[in-house]
């Protein structure tokens, strides 16, 4: 499909601009989707400003894509044209590694396809949802669930994956008292899933406004993590943490938050790195400080009929695709409630 509709950053400094993009025509085992909505990942922005290094421009970033099954390939079994569908951070992977035989295709031993900024063996590039079309296996196409609202979906595909994944691994359930840290994109999903999940929740946010909002979405209490006395009075209370900040921070207030052997699980992923957390606050009461990247397609499945049964979407600001570098200033702000959706229609 030549030609398509995109948006796409061609420099770390250049502003996301429109640009006409090649899919490729879909092969036996494909789903072509006409892309609705896009959610706005602060990884999106980490990617097209290069933040992380290794950027390959132009970019098309987006990998939380929902819209309509257009045509499917002659193998495909799963889906018919017209079906809602999402498409979440990979289009694709080895498929017969421990990792992937084992639904884990996020950790691919053969490395997994990103759904953008991925550079293939023929040379070609991965683009992302900042456009009308994509072209995908379906192997790595998700099923929305009935009644769920599309565009409040959308971030479900990142944002809830890479927060419902730790929470289910680490076994967060009633009885237990969690810590969300950051109330953005990632945080607002971790507040609504951990409830959700029965663990008593309590939000860590540098933004005293965020307060109200954070109780309306499930959490029981808030701490203003700059305030050292209120950081001081939660000492030893947390089972698990998870921390969603995309900025490097202090990790020792958090650690000394949690429980003897409580863990603090880091999805975050800055441009630098956090200073070095002292050793004193994991020796001394054997907690655990450990990391999680998204999670594999069976569980985002999982992830998104859990949504849908406990009602569970994304507080959404919807946003035209000319607003989206506008969007970018306001993340790096905090300034975003709770995700920024791009509706594909505005997208000519
Ligand atoms: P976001 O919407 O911008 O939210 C990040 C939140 O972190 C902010 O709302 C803010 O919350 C807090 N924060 C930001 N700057 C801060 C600072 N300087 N000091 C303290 N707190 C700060 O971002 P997101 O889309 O949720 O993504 C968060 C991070 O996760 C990014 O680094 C992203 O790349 C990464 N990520 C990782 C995975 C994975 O698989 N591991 C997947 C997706 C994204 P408060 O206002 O409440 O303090
Ligand atoms: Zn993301």
């Amino acid at each position: 499909m030549p030609n398509v509709s995109a948006y796409a950053a061609t420099s770390e400094t250049s502003a996301l601009a429109p640009m006409a993009i090649d899919r490729r025509d879909p092969r036996p085992n494909d789903v072509a989707i006409d892309i609705e909505y896009c959610g706005v990942c602060h990884s999106d922005l980490h990617a097209a400003r290069n933040d992380w290094g290794g950027t390959t421009y132009p970019i098309v970033p987006g990998h939380e894509i929902i819209g309509r099954v257009r045509t499917v390939g002659a193998e495909v079994t799963g889906f018919k044209p017209g079906d809602r569908v999402g498409v979440g951070c990979m289009v694709d992977s080895c498929k017969s590694c421990a990792p992937c035989d084992q639904g884990l295709e996020q950790y691919c031993e053969n490395g997994m396809t990103g759904t953008y900024d991925k550079v293939l063996p023929d040379g070609s590039v991965t683009y992302g949802g900042y456009s009308r079309h994509i072209v995908v296996r379906e192997d790595f196409v998700l099923r929305i669930p009935e009644g769920m609202d599309p565009a409040a979906a959308a971030p479900l595909l990142c944002a809830g994956i890479t927060t419902y994944s730790p929470l289910r691994h680490w076994k967060v359930g009633p009885g237990q008292k969690v810590g969300i840290v950051g109330l953005g994109g990632l945080g607002h999903m971790g507040v609504k899933i951990a409830a959700a999940m029965g663990a008593e929740v309590t939000l860590f946010t540098t933004s005293p406004g965020k307060a109200d909002d954070a109780r309306r979405l499930g959490a029981s209490r808030v701490v203003m993590s700059k305030d050292r006395a209120q950081m001081k009075a939660v000492r030893g209370e947390f089972d698990f943490i998870l921390n969603t900040v995309a900025a490097p921070h202090k990790l020792d207030p958090y650690l000394n938050a949690l429980t003897l052997e409580g863990t603090m699980v880091m999805v975050g992923l800055p441009d630098e790195p956090h200073p070095s957390p002292g050793m004193a606050p994991l020796i001394m009461k054997r907690r655990s400080l450990a990391g999680s990247l998204i999670g594999g397609i069976a569980e985002t499945q999982e992830m998104l009929d859990f949504c849908a049964e406990h009602g569970i979407a994304s507080d959404i600001e919807m946003i035209a695709m000319a607003d989206i570098n506008t969007a970018y200033e306001r993340m790096l702000k905090s300034d975003v409630k709770y995700r920024f959706v791009i509706d594909m229609a505005t997208l000519a």
